[in-house]
C-alpha cells in the first residue's frame, strides 16, 4: 500500500486524515469495519469533524440581511475632548 484513498465506498479520493474506524464510523455508517485506521479525504474528513463537533449552538434562520436592519449602537456621548 503506498497511497491510501477514502475509505468511504465511491468516493477513492487521496485520503489526508488517518481517524480510528470507530471514530470514523460515528460519523460515516458506511465505513467498513476493518483495520484499525481509516483513511479520509479532506472533504470527507470536513464532513467527519461537522458531524462529529459538539456544537449545540442553534443557529437562527435568516437574520437582518433586509436593507435598512442595520441596528443603531449605543450613541457615543460628545465629541472626543
Ligand atoms: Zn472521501
Amino acid at each position: 500500500m503506498s497511497s491510501d484513498v477514502c475509505v468511504i465506498p465511491g468516493c477513492g479520493a487521496e485520503a489526508v486524515r488517518h481517524l480510528a474506524v470507530v471514530e470514523a464510523r460515528r460519523a460515516f455508517e458506511q465505513v467498513p469495519d476493518q483495520g484499525r485506521s481509516a483513511a479520509l479525504c479532506k472533504i470527507h474528513y470536513k464532513e467527519w469533524k461537522k458531524a462529529t463537533k459538539k456544537d449545540r449552538k442553534l443557529d437562527r434562520m435568516g437574520g437582518s440581511f433586509s436593507s435598512g436592519a442595520k441596528q443603531g449602537g449605543p450613541g457615543r456621548g460628545g465629541p472626543p475632548i
